[in-house]
């Protein structure tokens, strides 16, 4: 099968498809790469599963966000999975099966028979797809001759980690000895990255462990596509990303992609500011924490979120309770629905609430089941946050000039949270900890004792970001040969 040109094809702009993982933080940023590639006028087409797909439509207008965009299309494809399976934590595994068999099937055909495409630009001239999906999207785009790039959300020195993992293997790094060890098999990071912030999978006890495999295996199918977009900026991780072009050697670091989006979407509405109302949110929004943020005083609280997968258990949720209460600092804290695991049975904790943590929270906190984050870090109240360090996040912090404190769940986190204490310097790294003291004593250090310098750290990085991604900066730049070389390859 070989996708067939289309009569019109040409006379339009060329259609790009985006696919991201179905999961919150990548839906996010692909989808905001999809509208920045649509207000650069390409045709693009954003598929997600109809899990996804669902949950985008009940909350938010994404339609009407989307109307305005010729070209623009909304397409889903089966992820291969009954509706109510769980997706997330333990049986994420059987998410990533089946989209690598029913989902790539499913793919090709309707690639190859333009059920991608509007009738104006029926073919896709370019698929830009999630790095963590590289192997069979790019088995596909190369069966049918269609150019692929690939899209990581991973900070450079994670990616640059995991495509070193199977030198690790071969020189007996890995498995982990020494937790505490510094690493000397990627290059480039020897002096500060130990085994304890590699990326999770290599936590793993056994080398064939299949998702350190298959970590591995995507990472190096990246390399059979045209390029690869990283969320990353020159500025940040410039020394890393010269070593990942010796690997991969068209990389567009186009970070941060939300700044980029609302600068562009500033310039169409002829600099008036538009509604950073979100429009990707899975979750339900609770904007009374913005009512609750006017109530506080200037540079006064500390916001708390762990992401839209981190889970833990009820003892950890005590632990950072009662450290954010004893810290006596004002906090907001996002807490989803599912975020804690229950241990035991029978009891889900919520009867046993000691009276000095309601207490506590009624004086000096608030919480929600999800919050909008980018509106939240931008609140004059909000001077730290307490973070799982998931990339996006990362960057809207850095975005809002906001210092943190990272508590690393999963994947790249570990390796983030390394970079932000010790190569940024912009907040601390609690990793394998979690402790009420360590907490309280930390949110204090964040807040107080250490303001000042992290404060000007993140303020300097900020700076640095905003530089690129103005005219003429890395990040402009990048995204603009990204949007060039996209046009080039329906010529
Ligand atoms: N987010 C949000 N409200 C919340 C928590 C998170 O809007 O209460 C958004 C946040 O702004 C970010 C995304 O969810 O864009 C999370 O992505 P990230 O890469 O930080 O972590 P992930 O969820 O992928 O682990």
């Amino acid at each position: 099968e070989k996708q067939v040109p289309h009569p019109q094809e040409n006379l339009c702009p060329p259609r790009v498809l985006l696919f991201p993982l179905p999961e919150q933080g990548h839906v996010n940023r692909m989808l905001k790469l999809a509208e920045v590639l649509a207000l650069a006028g390409l045709h693009v087409t954003f598929l997600t599963t109809p899990f996804i797909h669902n949950r985008l439509t009940r909350h938010n207008d994404i339609e009407t966000r989307f109307a305005s965009y010729p070209g623009f299309l909304l397409k889903t494809i089966s992820d291969g999975l009954p509706e109510d399976h769980p997706r997330s934590g333990e049986r994420k595994m059987e998410l990533f099966i089946s989209l690598n068999t029913v989902t790539k099937r499913l793919l090709k055909h309707m690639l190859a028979t333009h059920q991608l495409g509007s009738n104006l630009s029926p073919s896709v001239s370019c698929i830009i797809a999630d790095g963590t999906l590289a192997g069979f999207t790019t088995d596909i785009a190369t069966e049918l001759q269609i150019p692929i790039l690939h899209f990581h959300g991973f900070c450079a020195c994670a990616f640059w980690a995991c495509s070193s993992i199977p030198n690790l293997i071969v020189t007996g790094e890995l498995p982990v000895r020494d937790m505490d060890k510094l690493v000397t098999g990627v290059s480039g990071m020897e002096s500060f990255l130990r085994f304890r912030d590699l990326p999770s999978f290599c936590r793993a006890s056994d080398t064939k462990d299949p998702i350190l495999q298959g970590i591995a295996r995507e990472t190096r199918h990246i390399s059979r596509g045209q390029g690869l977009i990283l969320h990353t900026f020159e500025e940040l991780e410039g020394p890393i990303l010269s070593h990942i072009r010796t690997k991969y050697p068209n990389i567009y670091s186009i970070a941060p992609i939300h700044t980029h989006l609302k600068l562009k979407l500033k310039l169409k509405h002829a600099n008036k500011e538009v509604s950073s109302q979100p429009f990707n949110s899975l979750f339900e929004i609770d904007r009374t924490c913005m009512t609750w943020l006017d109530a506080q005083p200037l540079n006064s609280v500390i916001y708390v979120s762990f992401g839209s997968t981190t889970v833990m258990t009820n003892d950890q949720l005590m632990e950072f309770w009662y450290g954010l209460v004893k810290s006596k600092q004002r906090f907001l804290w996002a807490i989803r629905h599912d975020m804690v695991h229950i241990q035991g049975e029978g009891d889900d904790g919520k009867n046993n609430i000691p009276a000095e943590l309601t207490e506590g929270t009624k004086e000096r906190g608030y919480m929600v089941g999800w919050a909008p984050q980018e509106e939240v870090l931008e609140h004059p109240s909000v001077c730290g946050f307490l973070t799982h360090s998931g990339m996006n996040s990362i960057l809207e912090s850095i975005m809002a000039g906001v210092p943190m404190i990272c508590w690393p769940y999963h994947a790249d986190q570990q390796v983030i949270s390394r970079c932000v204490s010790v190569m940024w310097k912009i907040g601390l790294d609690m990793k394998d900890v979690c402790e009420r003291n360590i907490v309280e004593k930390m949110v204090n250090d964040l807040m107080v004792e250490r303001r000042e310098e992290f404060q000007k750290a993140v303020d300097d990085y900020r700076r640095l970001a905003i530089k690129s991604v103005s005219e003429g900066g890395s990040s402009y730049s990048n995204l603009d040969r990204l949007i060039q070389d996209i046009h080039k390859m329906n010529d």
